[in-house]
């Protein structure tokens, strides 16, 4: 199925989030279209710093927004930009690795590679640290109430078995792809996947020397960038795995369930384990939080680590790679609402049935006529007398435009214009290709308002004239309305209704 471009960034719907330049590598091998390949940009908002890239994933036009660094902070910034520069933004998936809890909910092994998708967040670090314990300033924050019910209902469907399973084969599937154009996100092997009891802390341990590891439950930075091996954590420490017995050991889970989320490490397993029993968390990231503020937001990410500051080679690259083929395979089953052009297209044939009543065309009513072919022999028949029909603000391409449209049918309103040398036709529209379409040799193209003009139609709509005694200012103003003479209207209006000075305040 083709997608039909967005129009501007208000088309755009679903926002994927990345805080490392990994992570969205290997998203973008899972797009099945980048619209800058096709010529369309779609730029930002004013002030707005964020890098984008826009494309299509299964049938949702996405915006991917590259974060400049990791944390919530930084998240919560990026997600800030990006509700102002796409403003219909629905939802916002946090796509990326995360640490995992051994095992989830009712004791469902965890292993790494598999991807968690959350169904509320709970803001861990939201408080101070204290020797031997953490408390929070809130509870559990139930992120399932404030999303929207659309939002709700996908979960609630994909969580059920049916939905699992697909999801389970379409991540292998996707998986698949990802790993032949990155071959550095091939699986490790299942003898990488270690454990360590929750009790054994990675760190330095005698006879290396360090001043800092144990005090205190500390480890130093040194330590927390080795890995393990390197480190010398001892194997006789290591936890036994049933996952690695079984015969689908290689293909990643997605497990569902609450994420923490926060600034703070987990520094050793027992710290993991209070903290996922307190509040049944059974993965642990740092963006999510911040995103929550701005959008909705769903936290997909691969378990790269148990979230114990034990590190082993390849999982990173792995976990990324698992993470965008789920947030593509729960793409692909979550259900949109209907495109613009399904409503576009409603919408004009509600106002043909409008037009037959008010010309009192015989059976119109019923809701089984054809109400266009209805319309249009009335009005090309010499009794309609002579008539002149608006079509306004006819920007939709896909609704006018003789090819296939998004759902694949070929648009035929067309062909509904009634020919006859007693009526014509004004089409108003502000895309060049629907004017030529439509028009032909007869487009007459309409330049911008002077200043002049601008201020003319904008003074006669103010009702109270000492509103707008700043010149400067209204000049300012109206310059930034592009001098369109629609938003000058709904602009004095709005000054009538509010009696603001000009420069009103959302200016
Ligand atoms: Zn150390
Ligand atoms: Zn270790």
């Amino acid at each position: 199925m083709t997608i039909r471009a967005p129009r501007d960034r208000s088309d755009f719907k679903v926002a994927l989030i990345c805080a490392l330049p990994l992570e969205a590598e290997c998203l973008q091998q899972v797009f099945d279209n980048f619209w800058e390949d096709d010529g369309h940009k779609y730029g930002k908002a004013v002030g707005d710093s964020n890098v984008y890239t826009t494309g299509v994933i299964g049938e949702h036009n996405v915006v991917l927004a590259h974060m400049p660094g990791m944390g919530t902070v930084s998240a919560a910034a990026v997600a800030g930009a990006l509700r102002v520069s796409f403003p219909n933004t629905k939802l916002a998936l946090v796509v990326g690795i995360c640490g995992g809890i051994p095992y989830g909910k009712n004791q469902e092994e965890i292993v790494l590679g598999d991807v968690i998708i959350s169904q509320a967040l709970v803001q861990y670090d939201f408080g101070r640290q204290y020797p031997g314990g953490f408390k929070r300033k809130t509870g559990v924050r139930d992120t399932l109430g404030r999303l929207s019910p659309e939002i709700q209902g996908n979960l609630a469907k994909l969580e059920t078995s049916r939905y699992k399973q697909r999801i389970r084969n379409n991540i292998a599937t996707f998986l698949q792809d990802i790993q032949r154009k990155l071959p550095g996100t091939n699986h490790p092997g299942l003898a990488n996947d270690v454990l360590y009891n929750s009790s054994y802390v990675h760190r330095h341990y005698p006879p290396t020397i360090c001043d800092e590891c144990g005090k205190d439950d500390e480890i130093c930075e040194v330590a927390l960038k080795t890995e393990c091996e390197q480190l010398g954590c001892e194997s006789s420490m290591r936890l036994t795995r049933t996952k690695s017995t079984s015969s689908t050991k290689e293909r990643p889970v997605a497990h569902f369930g609450i994420m923490g989320s926060g600034n703070t490490v987990m520094k050793s397993g027992q710290h993991r384990d209070r903290m996922a029993q307190a509040d049944e968390i059974i993965g642990f990231e740092m963006e999510g939080a911040g995103v929550w503020d701005y959008l909705p937001s769903i936290v997909v990410k691969g378990v790269c680590d148990y979230a114990d500051s034990h590190k082993r080679k390849g999982w990173q690259h792995y976990a990324a790679a698992t993470a965008a083929a789920c947030t593509k395979a729960l793409l692909v089953e979550w259900s949109v609402e209907d495109t613009p052009t399904g409503s576009d297209q409603l919408t004009f044939e509600k106002d043909v049935r409008e037009m037959g009543k008010k010309l009192e065309i015989p059976g119109i009513e019923d809701d089984q006529a054809d109400v266009k072919t209805l319309v249009k022999q009335r009005l090309s028949s010499s009794a309609a007398g002579r008539w002149l029909l608006i079509l306004d603000n006819a920007d939709d391409e896909a609704l006018w435009v003789n090819k296939a449209n998004s759902e694949g049918r070929r648009s035929t309103l067309m062909d509904w214009f009634p020919s006859t040398a007693h009526g014509a036709i004004l089409i108003t529209t502000r895309s060049r290709r629907v004017a030529s379409y439509l028009a032909g040799r007869e487009v007459i193209e309409l330049a911008a308002m002077s200043a002049d003009q601008a201020r003319n139609i904008f003074m006669n709509i103010l009702e109270n004239p000492e509103l707008a005694g700043d010149q400067a200012a209204v000049s300012t103003l109206l310059d930034k309305l592009t001098f369109l003479p629609l938003a000058i209207v709904q602009a004095a209006s709005y000054i009538n209704m509010t009696q603001e000075t000009v420069p009103p305040t959302w200016s």
